[in-house]
Formats: C-alpha cells, sequence, structure tokens
C-alpha cells in the first residue's frame, strides 16, 4: 500500500488518456525520485500552459496569442483556408511545409452516434469568416472516417451557395485513418491531389 499522497498522484496519472495503472505507477515514482526541480518546472508548465494558451479567435487552434501566429502572420495566403477537426491536424499540416494559407479547426466531427451534432463544432464560426468574400477555396480536410467524410459533406453543402470553391483533401490516407498520424509525404500528396466537391 502507498502513503496517501503517494496514491493521490498516482490517481491523478490514471486521469491521462491512455494512462492504465501500471504506467501510473512508474510515473508516479519517477516524479518522486526525481529532483525537486522536475516537479516543479512540470507543474509550473501545466499552470502556465492553462493559464496563457487560448483558442484563438479566428481559427480556433491553440495560441498564447490572439489571434494565433498562423492567422497574423502576413506571409500567408488569407484567401486558403484548410478545415480540420483537431488542433493536432494543424501541427500534422504545419509539418509538411506545404500548406501556405490559414487554418479553421472544427475540434471534433459531427458524430450522431457520440451525440455531436454540427452545432457543437466550429461551423457557424467558419460560416462566419466567409461572410466577407475574402476567401477563394476551402480545402476540407477531415479525417477519412464515416464522421470525417459526413462533416466534409455537410460543410460542403452549406459553403457551395456561397460561391466558394470547397475542395476535399485526396485518399492515400487510409480509410478510417488519421491525420495526426499520417506520414508527411502522403499528406502532401492528400493535399495536392485535392478534388472540387
Ligand atoms: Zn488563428
Amino acid at each position: 500500500m502507498y502513503s496517501e499522497s503517494v496514491q493521490k498522484l498516482i490517481k491523478e496519472f490514471e486521469k491521462f488518456p491512455g494512462i492504465g495503472h501500471k504506467t501510473a505507477v512508474r510515473l508516479a515514482f519517477y516524479v518522486l525520485e526525481a529532483d525537486d526541480k522536475f516537479a516543479k518546472e512540470i507543474s509550473d508548465a501545466i499552470i502556465q500552459a492553462k493559464s496563457k494558451v487560448k483558442f484563438c479567435s479566428k481559427c480556433f487552434n491553440l495560441t498564447d496569442t490572439d489571434p494565433c501566429e498562423i492567422c497574423s502572420n502576413p506571409k500567408r495566403d488569407k484567401e486558403l483556408i484548410c478545415v480540420v477537426e483537431d488542433v493536432k491536424d494543424v501541427v500534422a499540416m504545419e509539418k509538411t511545409h506545404e500548406f501556405k494559407g490559414q487554418y479553421h479547426v472544427l475540434h471534433g466531427a459531427i458524430s450522431p452516434m457520440n451525440n455531436i451534432s454540427a452545432s457543437d463544432i466550429k461551423i457557424k464560426e467558419l460560416i462566419t469568416r466567409l461572410s466577407d468574400n475574402s476567401i477563394n477555396e476551402v480545402i476540407i480536410a477531415t479525417n477519412p472516417t464515416i464522421e470525417g467524410e459526413a462533416t466534409a459533406m455537410y460543410i460542403s453543402r452549406l459553403l457551395k451557395p456561397l460561391g466558394v470553391k470547397v475542395t476535399r483533401i485526396a485518399h492515400g490516407i487510409p480509410v478510417g485513418g488519421d491525420l495526426e498520424y499520417t506520414d508527411e509525404i502522403t499528406l502532401i500528396k492528400a493535399l495536392e491531389g485535392r478534388r472540387e466537391m
């Protein structure tokens, strides 16, 4: 049996996604055996990130400044928006160094099974961004899952009447796959091979 404080630490680690009891115990002991500086740095990093990081009011990416670095970068193409499900997908796209436009993070995908409807994700906000007619093309880069495809179709139907070009990234990303885990070359090809919806 562990002492109360150790048990509490283990319990907190167990709250992380993908961390089971065994790993939580290992992490807790790692922290306990490391020097005080390590514990302080890690707790400070968590507290600082929580207090500083917010969502960009334009693209809903995570950022320390609002608008985010991508939205406020004058070198990025302001007429091109890539729509992704998740903040991690922005990171995956950025790693390719191929995409020079801006992003729009939906924070999820439409999923009736999980009770997630269009109003639960940032679709309204996307429409608002398009209202001043400054956007030329919207590339929909939701994941090639049932939910991702349904979301792409839904957005495409909403945007078409607005006269904006809507494209979908090419397949090549395995069906059911996740942008986040797709290698850079496949992602570049998917982007290059995008088709109008
Ligand atoms: Zn932004």
